[in-house]
C-alpha cells in the first residue's frame, strides 16, 4: 500500500499504543520505510505478536501501561540496549471514558488525564536523555481536534488533549536549541476501535469530505513529521480531519 521510500533505514522510533488503530498504522508505515520500531501496548498481546511477525528483526514489543512510571525507564533502557539510540517518539496511546460532567466520576477524569497526558510526559521525559546526547530527535504527540474545539461528554478527554497541545508547544521551546523537534497531530474522526460505536449520522454531516479518516492518513503525516523532511517544523499542531474543524 505504501510507496517504499526508505526515509528511516538507519533510525529507531518508539511508538506508544502500537497494537491497534492509528498506532499500528504508524508502526507499519515506519517499518515499510526501513525503521526499527519499538512499540508499547496495554493488554493486546496477540495483536502485538502478530505485528512482530511482520519483521521480527526490526520490531520490539513491550507490554507497558503508559500510566505506569516504573515501566517507562525500563522500556527506554531495553530499546537502547537493543539499538543504542532513539531518533523518534510517537505519543499515541490514548483512551476515552465519556460522560457528561455532572455524571463524570473522579476515576473517569483521572484515568483519561493520566493516560492521555501523563503518559506523554513520562515517555517524552525518558527519551530526552538519549535525544539530548545525540543532539537530534523528533517527538510527535497524537492529540485531537476535541482538544481544540471541545466536545460535550468529553471534558476529561478534551482537557487532556488540550493539555497535550500546550505541552507540545512548551517542550518544543525547551529543546529546539538541541535540534529536537516536538509537534502534534490533531485527527478528526478516524476509523478505529475508538470510533466504532459512533453513528454515521453523527459524523456524516460534520465532515466536509463526507467520510471517516483512515489510520494510514494519520501515519503518513506522522512519518513526515518524524523525518528530516520536516527539519524546520516544530511546536506545531497539524489538523487532519477531512475538513471538520
Ligand atoms: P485504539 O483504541 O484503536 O488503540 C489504542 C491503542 O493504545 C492500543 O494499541 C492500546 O493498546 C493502546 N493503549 C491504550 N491505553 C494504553 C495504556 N494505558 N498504556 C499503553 N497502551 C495503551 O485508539 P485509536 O487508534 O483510535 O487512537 C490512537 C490515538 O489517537 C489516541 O491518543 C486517540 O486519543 C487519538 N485520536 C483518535 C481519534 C479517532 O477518531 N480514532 C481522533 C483523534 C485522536 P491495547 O491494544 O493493548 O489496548
Amino acid at each position: 500500500m505504501y510507496v517504499r521510500v526508505m526515509r528511516f533505514s538507519d533510525q529507531v522510533i518508539l511508538v506508544t499504543g502500537g497494537t491497534r488503530g492509528i498506532g499500528r498504522a504508524i508502526v507499519e508505515k515506519l517499518l515499510a520505510e526501513g525503521a526499527r520500531v519499538a512499540f508499547t501496548y496495554r493488554g493486546s498481546k496477540e495483536l502485538a505478536d502478530s505485528l512482530i511477525q511482520q519483521a521480527p528483526d526490526r520490531l520490539l514489543a513491550f507490554q507497558a501501561d503508559v500510566t505506569d512510571s516504573s515501566r517507562t525507564e525500563a522500556v527506554i533502557a531495553e530499546v537502547l540496549k537493543a539499538w543504542q539510540k532513539i531518533d523518534g517518539l510517537v505519543n499515541n496511546a490514548g483512551i476515552t471514558q465519556d460522560n457528561l460532567l455532572l455524571r463524570m466520576s473522579e476515576a473517569q477524569w483521572d484515568t483519561v488525564i493520566t493516560t492521555n497526558l501523563k503518559g506523554p510526559f513520562l515517555y517524552s521525559k525518558a527519551v530526552l536523555k538519549p535525544m539530548l546526547a545525540q543532539r537530534r530527535g523528533s517527538i510527535v504527540n497524537i492529540t485531537s481536534i476535541v482538544g481544540l474545539q471541545g466536545n460535550p461528554g468529553q471534558a476529561n478527554y478534551a482537557a487532556a488533549k488540550a493539555g497535550l497541545i500546550a505541552f507540545t508547544k512548551s517542550l518544543a521551546k525547551e529543546v529546539g536549541s538541541r535540534n529536537i523537534r516536538v509537534n502534534a497531530i490533531a485527527p478528526g474522526f478516524i476509523r478505529t476501535d475508538m470510533t466504532a460505536d459512533l453513528p454515521a449520522e453523527e459524523w456524516k454531516k460534520r465532515i466536509a469530505l463526507g467520510r471517516l479518516g483512515e489510520p494510514q492518513e494519520i501515519a503518513t503525516l506522522c512519518a513526515f513529521l518524524l523525518s528530516d523532511e520536516a527539519s524546520y517544523i516544530t511546536g506545531q499542531v497539524l489538523v487532519v480531519d477531512g475538513g471538520m474543524l
